[in-house]
């Protein structure tokens, strides 16, 4: 039994059921994917989360598992560039790709000095993504003994430090530092704050290339769901459980909401791991710090901006003071770093009317900071509308008058349909001292046939995380049921 059908249970149930196992999926929402969620209105489609596809193997490996080609089942395409990175009121902006000599001449608008390292920073970061993602990646640590035997290898590749104090010994430039340290963001990050072992994220991207899925990242959700069912797993949406019920130290099933009691053998929860423990066993709240929220604003604009890029990043000029005013001192920032997701700009059908369906992603401090999202977001549609019309912000003069659709989402989204505690956007805050044992196990340490798989376990949130953790947690299972 799974809880839950975002990413991680879908992953996890496709390995599960391709080994032979009963597999139902019991999904509290009316659709899938969590938040890979997708909203489709007036002809224009939005993912409401992930956009961005790295690390396309992983994707492949699970469709490998249950027996068939990611590739027959969605298309992907590789951007180019990946995105660009543009500076509040600058005219010089950043095309990131995976091409050296492109990504030499980019870090040559700034520095050239910190062109000349940019071999050393791939070297060093290679080294970090082979160890960090490729090893610890896909291994539990269910005991301190097994992070402890890591610590060495990390220190030695200085992957403990800060990914800014990290890619700053390679670029000193203010733009290009940024340019290769933001990508923590993506998983609810702090650059400053989560060790280097992110800095391998900007290593994966160069070298494997960012991907987009035609027809949006929720397409792939949906072949997800398709692959489970072919590997006869099944899946019950608007199936919420409200409690999971053990017996002694082991499950014995769940409770629905309305009573219902199904028995299951053994229960893999992919829902906030933290709301786990309290909502759905019983126990006290893990200490565990929840990452930032989103705000997330969706546009259905009646004509195109071809000066977007399908990914563009806009940097405020004070990136760290926003960046510590959301996730520490919990307070909406003068400063406002955003990004936009323009999928019609690569396949245009995503919005029929030809216009654009542009996802506008904020970071914003998760409801412990308690402000009023009533009023919260009416002001921040203002900020962002003015940011992204202003000739100093992206210069998408006249968006306001072309919006045909709109629709938001807020930390309350976050926590009210998908159950995520604080209404986090990134789970638990990948913070080292929340960061493989320290994080919830993929094995519980009590209850021994229950499990977890998404971004709240090992190894952690984004896609790729999330799908080499139901690897890990299918493998737990596997071994533990002698398969
Ligand atoms: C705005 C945003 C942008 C992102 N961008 C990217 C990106 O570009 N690339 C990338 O790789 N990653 C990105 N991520 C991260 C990635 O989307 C997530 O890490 C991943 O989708 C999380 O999957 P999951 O399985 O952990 O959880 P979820 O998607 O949250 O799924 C959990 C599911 O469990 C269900 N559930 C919860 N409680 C219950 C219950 N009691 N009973 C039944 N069902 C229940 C929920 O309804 C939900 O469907 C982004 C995330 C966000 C929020």
């Amino acid at each position: 039994m799974v809880i839950g059908a975002g990413l991680g249970g879908l992953a996890c149930g496709i390995r599960l059921a391709a080994r032979g196992l009963d597999v139902t999926v019991l999904e509290q929402e009316a659709v899938i994917g969590g938040r890979a969620a997708q909203i489709r209105e007036a002809g224009y489609t939005f993912d409401v989360g992930p956009s961005l596809i790295t690390m396309p193997w992983v994707l492949e490996e699970l469709f490998t598992a249950a027996g068939q080609d990611l590739h027959q089942a969605v298309r992907l395409r590789l951007l180019d560039p990946f995105y660009r990175i543009a500076w509040h009121g600058e005219s010089r902006s950043f095309l990131f790709n995976g091409d050296r000599s492109a990504m030499l001449e980019q870090i040559g608008q700034f520095s050239w000095a910190d062109a000349a390292r940019y071999d050393g920073f791939l070297a060093a970061s290679r080294a970090i993504y082979e160890q960090a993602i490729l090893v610890a990646g896909r291994r539990s640590f269910l005991r301190l003994a097994d992070f402890l035997a890591l610590v060495p290898a990390m220190l030695r590749l200085g992957a403990l430090r800060s990914v800014d104090a990290f890619v700053g010994r390679f670029f000193q430039e203010r733009h290009v530092r940024q340019a290769f340290g933001f990508h923590p963001l993506f998983i609810g990050g702090d650059p400053f704050r989560v060790p280097a072992v992110y800095a391998a994220l900007a290593y994966l991207q160069i070298e494997q290339g960012v991907w987009y899925v035609e027809g949006g990242v929720h397409a792939l959700i949906q072949a997800l769901g398709s692959l489970l069912r072919a590997v006869g797993g099944r899946i019950e949406t608007g199936s919420r459980v409200m409690r999971i019920l053990t017996a002694g130290n082991r499950v014995r099933g769940v409770q629905l909401e309305g009573g219902e009691e199904l028995a299951a053998d053994l229960v893999v929860s992919n829902a906030d791991a933290v709301t786990t423990a309290t909502d759905l066993l019983g126990r006290p709240r893990p200490r565990l710090r929840s990452t930032m929220g989103c705000y997330l604003l969706y546009l259905g604009t009646r004509r195109s901006y071809p000066q977007l890029q399908h990914h563009t990043l806009l940097v405020g000029a004070d990136y760290r003071g926003f960046i510590t005013d959301v996730t520490r001192r919990e307070r909406l920032s003068d400063d406002i770093s955003v990004y936009v997701h323009a999928p019609a700009r690569t396949e245009p059908g995503m919005a029929t009317t030809g216009g654009e369906s542009l996802a506008v992603l904020l970071p914003v401090p998760n409801l412990r900071a308690g402000m009023d999202w009533q009023c919260t977001s009416t002001e921040l549609r203002e900020r962002l509308l003015n940011e992204l019309e202003s000739p100093a912000g992206l210069g998408l003069t006249g968006l306001r008058s072309d919006i045909a659709f709109e629709a938001a989402w807020t930390p309350l989204d976050f926590r009210d349909r998908l159950g995520a505690v604080d209404g986090n956007a990134f789970a638990a805050e990948p913070i080292l001292r929340q960061s493989a044992y320290f994080r919830t196990p993929n094995r519980d340490r009590q209850v021994s046939n229950l499990y977890y798989a998404g971004g709240g376990t090992h190894p952690g949130a984004g896609i790729p995380g999330v799908l080499l953790g139901a690897e890990v947690t299918s493998n737990l299972i596997n071994s533990d049921l002698g398969l």
